[in-house]
C-alpha cells in the first residue's frame, strides 16, 4: 500500500486499517495503524501479527515464530532531511524513516519493523541441545557417540580441579 502525503489533510488524518502483508519474507502479516501528518512529517503508529518462519540456530529445525509488534514510525522527507541533518525527533521510541517523491510505502515500513524484530539467534525451544559438530547429529533425538568426548574437553578444566581437590584430601 502506498500513501500519497499530499493527500493527507493538514489537521491530520486519523485511519485505522487492517490488511494482509505480503511481505519480502513470503509471510503475510496483518497490519493496522493510524497516521497522522504534521507539516511534512508523518507519524505512522500501529500494530503488525504476523508469523514467521526461522531455522533454529542450534538445530537448523525450521520453527513459526507467533510476533506482535507495535511501532510508531515518524517519515520525513528525504530532500528536506538532507537539507537539515539536525530534524528533530519527535520521541523516544520512535523509529526515523524517509520518503521520496511524496509517496509513503507502507509495505516497507512493514518489513523493515518485522525485519527489525527478528531474534538474532532463533531457537526452537530454550531447551534446543543443538546438533553435534562432530557427526552432526541432531541431538535433540538423542545422545550421540561423540558426546561424552564433547563434553568432557568442556568439563576438563573442572574435572582437573576436582581430581587436585580429591588429591589434596588423601
Ligand atoms: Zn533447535
Ligand atoms: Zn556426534
Amino acid at each position: 500500500m502506498r500513501l500519497n502525503v499530499s493527500e493527507i489533510p493538514d489537521e491530520g488524518l486519523k485511519q485505522e486499517l487492517e490488511y494482509t502483508i505480503k511481505l519480502d519474507t513470503g509471510e503475510n502479516a496483518q497490519v493496522s495503524f493510524s497516521i497522522s501528518r504534521y507539516g511534512r512529517k508523518v507519524l505512522i503508529e500501529g500494530t503488525i501479527i504476523v508469523t514467521l518462519i526461522l531455522e533454529c540456530s542450534r538445530c537448523l529445525k525450521e520453527k513459526s515464530y507467533p510476533m506482535h509488534l507495535t511501532f510508531r514510525d515518524e517519515c520525513n522527507p528525504a530532500e528536506e532531511t538532507e537539507k537539515d541533518p539536525n530534524l528533530e525527533l519527535t520521541g523516544k521510541d520512535m523509529d526515523l524513516d524517509f520518503y521520496i517523491n511524496d509517496e509513503i510505502d507502507i509495505n516497507d515500513i512493514v518489513s523493515e519493523q518485522v525485519l527489525l524484530s527478528v531474534p538474532m539467534n532463533p531457537l526452537c525451544g530454550t531447551q534446543c541441545k543443538g546438533i553435534c559438530s562432530e557427526c552432526g547429529k541432531d541431538l535433540n533425538d538423542g545422545a550421540c557417540e561423540c558426546i561424552r568426548e564433547e563434553t568432557d574437553q568442556r568439563l576438563a578444566p573442572l574435572v582437573k580441579l576436582r581430581e587436585a581437590m580429591k588429591n589434596r584430601k588423601e
